[in-house]
């Protein structure tokens, strides 16, 4: 099994691929491939239900949320 995701910001619009739901800028979106399938668009919350958005804490003690 071979998995990537990557954050990036919606420029322009763009529609989520799991849920549907229309993502404007600035936005955060991730591109996520599952299984060397073709990489989907995923919103901020599909992504944290899919577990590829994460929150953890930076090293100022901030918290923040990023993509794995
Ligand atoms: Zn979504």
């Amino acid at each position: 099994m071979k998995s990537w995701a990557a954050g990036l910001i919606v420029t322009g619009e763009l529609v989520c691929d799991s849920c549907g739901r229309l993502m404007r800028h600035p936005e955060r979106y991730g591109l996520v491939s599952e299984d060397n399938e073709p990489p989907k668009r995923l919103c901020a919350d599909c992504s944290r239900a899919a577990g590829y958005l994460k929150a953890r804490r930076d090293d100022k003690g901030h918290d923040i949320e990023s993509y794995l």
